[in-house]
């Protein structure tokens, strides 16, 4: 059976380093807000190219703690909009609604399945602040012209890049320092995974950085002393000591990706399955591959026959949630599209030739 990512593999294939990151930080007998921490910070915001980074518990966290930000400093306040792709993963929208924000949800382009930038002015009110853009998939979705629009408006530019650590734009500038800041996650599965959870948050605003720092730490600028009401989310020593080995390996691992994905491209050829569209190597990490196809459950059962296993990136779109039952009338039909036709095929940076050459053989098969 071909697992859909097999993490302990994934985390074998660096073990030796692996145990002594995590030796030298259970030794060193400082376990929170320490060196570890603060030496992966540096990394990685030299690794995305901004000023700042803040480590903090979780994608959802380094989501939430961004928006809680711009309302503490006056750039955002209850009711306020922010624009987001209706085709995400639910954490970009509960961190929206959980501030008080309203999330607005626009359609992403079936070409591209990235937020539709034709849609966004339609959306634009005297009540928006922010457009959230998801690198979903691993993606690129930015381009000049969403910044021009957001610039033109006043808003602020809020990347989600949980899925996209390492994506780069035509001219080199990484995902995490396009816009006015980026949350990132480290959930096992992502591009750049801890072995547990971890988040961050990358911006070239000190002020910014400042205010999540505080707000993930009680709201505190000095111990015992609290400015704003804050929360605990914190990356453990740990958890860094280990992303900071992963850091040095990303690129190479982002590789292997893309070379899978090259195979799929280059060797699926089936008249019911549709594949992504191409975009420049360097603007696309794969964290995940979709396909799409109309029997996709069929093709899902077809595929598990044959010793493959896939997953569905997501089954049911965050407006026909209950938890926002309020939306569930609402037609958004590319996203409703997405959502009943992908299907996600295994690619990781430890697939084997082997394995990507069953996978493509079995999709072939299918009729
Ligand atoms: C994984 C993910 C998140 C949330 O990250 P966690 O670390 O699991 O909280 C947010 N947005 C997107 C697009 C994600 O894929």
């Amino acid at each position: 059976m071909i697992e859909f990512l097999p993490l302990g593999k994934i985390t074998e294939k660096y073990s030796d380093e692996i145990h002594r990151a995590v030796l030298r930080a259970v030794d060193s007998g400082w376990y929170l807000l320490g060196s570890e921490v603060s030496a992966f910070e540096r990394e990685y915001a030299d690794y995305i190219g901004t000023r700042n980074c803040v480590g903090c518990a979780n994608g959802l966290d380094a989501l939430w703690l961004i928006l809680r930000a711009y309302m503490e400093l006056g750039v955002m306040a209850p009711g306020d909009e922010v624009l987001v792709p209706a085709n995400t993963y639910i954490a970009s929208v509960l961190a929206i609604s959980d501030n008080g924000l309203k999330p607005v949800l626009v359609e992403p382009k079936w070409s591209t399945l990235e937020i539709d930038e034709d849609e966004l002015e339609k959306h634009i009110t005297p009540r928006t602040k922010a457009l959230m853009t998801v690198h979903l998939y691993g993606r690129l979705s930015w381009s000049p012209r969403m910044a021009e629009i957001c610039r033109r408006y006043g808003l602020k530019l809020i990347e989600d890049n949980a899925q996209a650590h390492g994506c780069e734009t035509l001219n080199g500038r990484r995902t995490g320092s396009l816009g006015d800041a980026a949350a990132h996650s480290f959930y096992p599965g992502k591009n750049l995974g801890a072995l547990g959870d971890g988040g961050a948050v990358t911006t070239d605003d000190g002020t910014l950085a400042e205010t999540v720092r505080a707000l993930a730490n009680y709201g505190s600028t000095q111990k015992y002393v609290f400015r704003y009401r804050g929360r605990n989310s914190r990356l453990d020593e740990i958890q860094a000591a280990i992303l900071r080995v992963k850091l040095a390996h990303l690129d190479e691992d982002n590789s292997a990706r893309k070379r899978i994905a090259a195979m799929y491209m280059d060797s699926i050829s089936n008249p019911l399955v549709s594949m992504p569209q191409r975009l420049p190597e360097q603007s696309n990490v794969w964290h995940l591959f979709p396909v799409f196809c109309e029997r996709r459950d069929e093709l899902q059962e077809f595929l598990k026959e044959k010793g493959v296993r896939t997953l569905i990136h997501y089954p049911i779109p965050p407006h026909k949630q209950q938890c926002y039952e309020e939306w569930n009338g609402m037609s958004l039909p590319v996203t409703e599209k997405i959502h009943a036709q992908e299907l996600s095929l295994p690619i990781s940076p430890v697939l084997t030739d082997s394995e990507a050459s069953q996978i493509i053989e079995s999709v072939c098969e299918f009729e």
